[in-house]
């Protein structure tokens, strides 16, 4: 696993407020599906993806 740049998709704001996540990590599925044009560095102050926490605490 590697930890990247906080990354969010521009669509996370399209979604009910409290599904709104930021990614960290490059081997998070869901992160992976979204096109690099549709990624912004930051947080967008949403919360971390929990498949990103649970790659992360197991070392993926
Ligand atoms: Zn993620």
């Amino acid at each position: 696993m590697t930890l990247v740049t906080a990354f969010y998709s521009v669509n996370e704001a399209l979604k009910p407020a409290q599904n709104r996540v930021h990614h960290n990590n490059d081997a998070c599925p869901p992160g992976r599906d979204i096109p690099s044009w549709e990624r912004k560095p930051g947080t967008g102050g949403y919360r971390l993806c929990e498949d990103c926490q649970r790659m992360t605490r197991e070392g993926r």
